[in-house]
């Protein structure tokens, strides 16, 4: 990737926030770095992209983004190995789905260039804010919003490309819990679950609310025909262990493509473990756990990397998983967070170096 040949407007903070952050007590996703990365679109053209001091943004109250929700995102971290070097894993993938998003979402595609070379500069700019040590990590949340004044129903003719980050810790965030959905949808056939669009989040809080009031904490959402087959969670993908088979749902237009998932796929692959990716029905999962053939349930997602899932409810039934001391969890945490951190060989070339 050649960062030299785009410009990108540097304007530095004056003053930063590091030494007032406690990087022993983060809560995921509420402090952000000095610095964010924007890149405007206006007369048929991406501008050149900016760093900017972190802060408020100022925008017309009829901006499209506040009324038809066109807006789509993407979440990724930056690691530190022992050397100090920052590392990015799979970066391509995510500036790919980005645009994917807002294709569906009829958003003008942002140009490669500019997104490595406004990233790399932020990143540089940002690098006492990633931490050594696994479990640290800074989170990176590019997104694009419709910024075009105007309340009429029509894609926007201006938008802002901009990238902000968070320093993240390894966060456990307690036992998981799950409802299989069996009333509400997240996606539908020819709808927009693939993409990372924001609206798709905000349908699910009012049916995750419902269910946190019945104990769970997340809902493994099913096909919106039929609730018959299990496909993913609110931000993650979903993995099911039934003896020593991995199943997981295929992706379409209603499951989103993780990279976590297809690197979790590649190293089942490469480590010999028998993996299916097909329909997953509610049916058998049910049986599984009733017999005690179902060993794990899993997610997985960028942020959390693996979330093991200690139970789950179905049909006014609970269910619970039992503890393993040698889980699939465990075992593909630890292989893609060594890669991450540069602490193992990266075979599939993941790895991405930040200069
Ligand atoms: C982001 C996300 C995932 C996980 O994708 P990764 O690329 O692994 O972070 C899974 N499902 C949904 C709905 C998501 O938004």
């Amino acid at each position: 990737m050649k960062t030299s040949t785009t410009p990108v407007d540097i304007q530095k903070a004056a003053t930063s926030k590091i030494e007032n952050t406690d990087f022993n007590n983060l809560a995921f996703g509420q402090v952000f770095t000095d610095h964010m990365m924007i890149c405007d679109y206006k007369d048929g053209a991406w501008q050149t992209p900016k760093i900017q001091p972190y802060g408020p943004l100022e925008m017309d109250p009829s901006a499209r983004v506040f009324h038809y929700g066109q807006a789509v995102f993407e979440g990724m971290k930056a690691f530190k190995d022992e050397e100090d070097r920052i590392w990015l894993f799979r970066p391509e993938d995510n500036f790919e789905r980005i645009n994917k998003s807002s294709e569906r979402l009829a958003i003008p595609a942002f140009p490669k260039e500019f997104f490595f070379a406004g990233l790399e500069e932020l990143l540089k700019l940002e690098k006492d804010w990633i931490k050594k040590g696994f479990g640290n990590s800074l989170y990176i949340r590019p997104f694009v919003i419709a910024t075009e004044a105007g309340v009429s129903a029509a894609p926007a003719k201006e938008y802002k490309f901009m990238i902000i980050c968070s320093p993240a810790q390894a966060y456990y965030s307690g036992e998981v819990r799950v409802k299989f959905s069996e009333e509400y949808s997240r996606a539908a056939d020819g709808g927009v679950g693939f993409a990372k669009a924001a609206g798709n989040y905000a349908a699910q809080f009012y049916p995750t609310n419902l269910a946190k009031d019945e104990g769970f904490q997340q809902i493994i959402w099913t096909d919106a025909n039929t609730h018959e087959y299990l496909e993913e969670a609110g931000t993650m993908n979903i993995f099911f262990r039934v003896g020593d088979k991995l199943i997981t749902a295929p992706t379409s237009d209603r499951i989103l493509d993780g990279v976590t998932r297809k690197s979790i796929i590649a190293l089942a692959k490469e480590f010999n473990i028998d993996l299916e990716v097909r329909r997953v029905s509610v049916k058998e999962i049910v049986e599984a756990a009733k017999s005690g053939d179902l060993k794990e349930i899993f997610g997985s997602g960028t942020a959390t990397v693996i979330n093991p899932i200690v139970g789950f409810g179905h049909a006014g039934k609970k269910y619970d998983l039992p503890k393993l001391e040698d889980s699939y969890a465990g075992f593909f945490k630890d292989k893609l967070t060594k890669i991450q951190y540069n602490q193992a060989a990266d075979k599939f070339n993941w790895r991405y170096q930040v200069k």
